[in-house]
């Protein structure tokens, strides 16, 4: 049992000792603190004057690569494809669009053409086959041929 006295001399004792503690290691750590922001901010703004251009162009070399690798087909998938030889009657698997999206001009009889198995768009075999081997996607409906299925389906 502490007398009124006591408890308000080790209060306040432990009062100022908190005190001198909170001045005497807070003080040099708020000011290791501050400096050490300083530091921080001093050297990424002088990161970010000096090396900018620098530092993007190596960020995006690591991040870019990723579309690159949407690249065509190779011969044996485009062959894979169905093609249709026009007759007389210029029968296409779609009446309704008779001219090549790709070249833009009227399929003619004898014509080969070559339909994209996945959203039945045809085109020209000649101007689809050169298509395909830079873009392996429809140049209609950008649909992905089954070789490379989108990750999710929705
Ligand atoms: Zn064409
Ligand atoms: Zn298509």
């Amino acid at each position: 049992m502490m007398s009124p006295l006591a408890i308000c001399i080790s209060s306040g004792l432990s009062r100022s000792a908190r005190y001198a503690i909170t001045v005497g290691a807070g003080v040099p750590t708020l000011l290791c603190a501050v400096g050490l922001f300083c530091f921080v901010c001093g050297g990424v703004k002088a990161y970010n004057r000096r090396g900018r251009g620098h530092s993007i162009s190596e960020f995006s070399s690591r991040v870019a690569p990723q579309p690159t690798l949407v690249m065509g087909l190779d011969g044996p998938t485009i062959e894979s494809y169905p093609k249709t030889i026009l007759g007389e009657s210029r029968r296409l698997p779609k009446p309704d669009d008779n001219t090549c999206p790709i070249c833009l001009s009227e399929y003619r009889p004898k014509e080969t053409l070559r339909s994209i198995p996945e959203c039945q768009h045809c085109f020209h075999a000649d101007c689809i086959d050169e298509w395909l081997r830079l873009n392996a996607t429809c140049p209609v409906c950008r649909n992905s041929p089954p070789r490379s299925p989108p990750p999710q389906m929705s």
